[in-house]
């Protein structure tokens, strides 16, 4: 048994795998892959429908607000996102909190002037700015809601009277947060949500043709409004295994059901980390991430060892970002809470052969 604490692609629950994969040799008893049927059957709409139906109800946006499966990870929407959004004339608030953040200002500069209102970088990142003002004449905000290399996470989100815009990449669909409050939404599917290949977009329409730049017709998010996600073939394979892990999400109980389990195994490891002699957390408390958990050994030079001891366990994926060094254990939604108490028995072990 592997206990898959990878940050991303990233573990998915083992029934989308298997439903998966009998798609892809037979799909409904049709005799055909989901890979070979044409993306404007019948059979595939069904598919697109309800992957944006279930993204609708699970986050339970409103009307204004339109979802989309689109090609490309994140970093399309870096330079996406400003393209619909930003004339070159004006100005776009950006918080820094770390490495996807500071890529998503590099390519909002490429549209538009952009403030940096607060930043993290004098703490290395370890902390979530509190104390900033954004301006009520720029375009709109963005942030970035948790940051998977760092292991920080907006607990609050901050209140804007402009568009707020929010990377959730590796936070989305693990906890109830107010979704309407955002005016646009991204996140790249491989974290929480499917393959790699696609990116889940929620956008209030009414943000939209405000620019007057030309914007390449695959670029404009209006005409993947029109065409109901369908402007050219979309990745099929990748929103059809989302839709799955919407399912699964689904029948789980939703966001809120899914966010105590989340809870619960972030306490479980934080708790370890708090209490055991040799580990030490990076993150300041109150900005942890319950998404992905960032921890080093007081002597690193410990830490070779206790990554061979926890590999013997089955324990994959848990070391840390180069930036940060030390040990990263992502505790996405499909992970299971006894893979976390795996980790934690073997830091205690750990701790009394090296104590
Ligand atoms: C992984 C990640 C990205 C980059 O995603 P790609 O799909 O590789 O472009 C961007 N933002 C955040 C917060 C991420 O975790």
């Amino acid at each position: 048994m592997v206990h898959n604490f990878n940050a991303g692609p990233s573990i998915l629950p083992k029934e989308v795998f298997q439903q998966a994969s009998e798609a892809v040799l037979n799909y409904q008893n049709s005799g055909l892959s989901i890979l070979e049927i044409g993306h404007r059957t019948s059979t595939f709409q069904a598919v697109m429908d309800e992957a944006r139906a279930l993204v609708k109800e699970l986050m339970q946006l409103d009307a204004d607000h339109e979802v989309l499966f689109l090609h490309g990870g994140a970093s399309t929407q870096f330079m996406q996102v400003p393209m619909n959004l930003l004339d070159d004339k004006e100005t776009a608030a950006y918080a820094d909190t770390g490495v996807w953040g500071i890529k998503a200002i590099k390519e909002a500069k490429l549209f538009g002037k952009v403030e940096v209102v607060c930043t993290g970088k004098e703490s290395n990142y370890t902390i979530i700015p509190k104390d900033f003002a954004v301006p009520n004449d720029a375009k709109y905000f963005h942030i970035t809601t948790n940051n998977t290399i760092y292991g920080s996470q907006w607990q609050k989100i901050p209140k804007t009277s402009i568009p707020l815009v929010g990377d959730m990449s590796s936070d989305i669909f693990s906890r109830v947060i107010d979704f309407n409050a955002f005016d646009l939404i991204y996140a790249g599917a491989q974290k929480n949500m499917g393959p790699a290949g696609v990116n889940l977009l929620v956008v209030n329409k009414n943000i939209l043709g405000k620019v007057k730049r030309a914007i390449p017709t695959i670029m404009d998010y209006r005409n993947h409004i029109k065409e109901g996600s369908m402007l050219n073939t979309p990745p099929v394979f990748a929103v059809f295994v989302c839709m799955l892990t919407l399912r699964w999400l689904k029948a789980l109980g939703g966001i809120a059901a899914v966010e105590k389990l989340n809870d619960a195994k972030a306490v479980l490891l934080y708790q370890e980390i708090d209490s055991n002699p040799l580990f030490t957390g990076t993150v300041a408390k109150e900005d942890r991430s319950k998404m992905n958990v960032c921890f080093v050994m007081k002597d690193t030079s410990l830490e070779e060892a206790f990554l061979n001891f926890t590999k013997e366990k089955g324990i994959a994926g848990i070391k840390g970002h180069r930036l940060v060094g030390g040990f990263r254990a992502s505790l996405y939604n499909a992970l299971p809470i006894s893979s976390v108490e795996v980790l934690v028995q073997a830091m205690k072990e750990f701790a009394v052969t090296n104590g």
